[in-house]
């Protein structure tokens, strides 16, 4: 019998994970705060699945197939039958609060709950479900379909035998993993944020252009983008978060946010997902904006 993965918040991340997921065969419960926004978020999967078609990286076959598995939901009744949860909304603790409290009415005796979250403490979260033993972080890298790691982070509570399930998981999702402990922006935020918030530093200080910054991490640090280029990628909303998290779970002012990235967001230029961030995404080529 297929697997049944259901899939809390449809943005971005809960879209590419839905996608993924799908693509390995497996049955997606999708939901967001309404039945049409999970349904918007579905038309954006098919779309996205029909460049793929259209570029000849799939077979339309899989891509229709891929689509089928997809169920948008306007509640979370159905869940009852899914193997894992996955929360993949907002970056705010008092959402997700509410949705492992709710989700949790509905999660099977032996499924897994996992938050998608980029820098909240798991070991914290885990109390807002109904067993901590079977809640865990599982974080998955913007675009996910195209992105080969997931961080997997268990809590304080979380069993071992939750770890080695979805472990296995993520890699069925033909990813590879990196175990993390429980502590503030795990792995790889912990390393990209920092870098993400002194770039816009700079670009506040007018020490370089845009597109001169993220040229100079290009070809000075050999990363295939610029980090004001990736902060648009993950959502400046997103990022101004995590380092929100960052700042107030270490006390470390080395995570204080930059103070032109908190503009940006108050501007709701939030990025790609917004059309305009760093960039401008309305042209054929995306211009920066500074
Ligand atoms: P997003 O803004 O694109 O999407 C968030 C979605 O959550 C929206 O569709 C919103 O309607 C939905 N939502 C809000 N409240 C909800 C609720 N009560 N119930 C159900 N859905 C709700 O953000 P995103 O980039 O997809 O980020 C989602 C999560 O993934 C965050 O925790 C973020 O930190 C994490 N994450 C993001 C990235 C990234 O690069 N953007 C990478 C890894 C992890």
């Amino acid at each position: 019998m297929s697997k049944t993965i259901a899939i809390i918040g449809a943005g971005q991340m809960g879209s590419g994970i839905a996608q993924t997921i799908a693509q390995h065969g497996m049955d997606v419960l999708l939901a967001d705060v309404s039945l049409e926004v999970a349904e918007k978020s579905v038309a954006g999967i098919d779309k996205a699945l029909g460049k793929l078609v259209g570029r000849g990286k799939i077979e339309i076959a899989d891509a229709e197939s891929a689509m089928k598995r997809i169920t948008p939901v306007g509640d979370y009744d159905r869940m009852t039958d899914a193997d894992f949860i996955i929360e993949a909304a907002t970056e705010k603790e008092e959402i997700k609060k509410v949705i492992f409290e709710k989700a949790g009415e509905k999660l099977g005796a032996h499924a897994v709950m996992a938050s998608n979250t980029s820098s909240i403490p798991i070991t914290r979260m885990a109390n807002y479900s109904p067993d901590p033993a079977r809640f865990i972080g599982l974080h998955f890298f913007n675009p996910v379909p195209v992105m080969g790691l997931i961080e997997v982070i268990p809590g304080l509570a979380t069993s071992d035998e939750t770890t080695a399930r979805t472990k296995s998981f993520a890699e069925s999702l033909g990813k590879e993993v990196v175990l993390s402990q429980d502590e503030p922006g795990f792995v790889v935020n912990r390393i990209l944020l920092p870098m993400i918030n002194e770039a816009v530093f700079v670009l506040g200080q007018s020490t370089a252009g845009i597109e001169d910054i993220d040229k100079g991490c290009r070809l000075g640090l050999n990363h295939p983008m610029g980090p004001l280029q990736l902060a648009d990628f993950v959502g400046l909303d997103t990022c101004l978060d995590i380092l929100m998290v960052l700042y107030k779970t270490t006390r470390d002012t080395k995570y204080r946010p930059a103070p032109l990235l908190v503009k940006y967001v108050e501007a709701g230029w939030l990025g790609r997902k917004t059309g305009r961030g760093f960039y401008d995404y309305s042209g054929e080529v995306p211009a920066p904006t500074r």
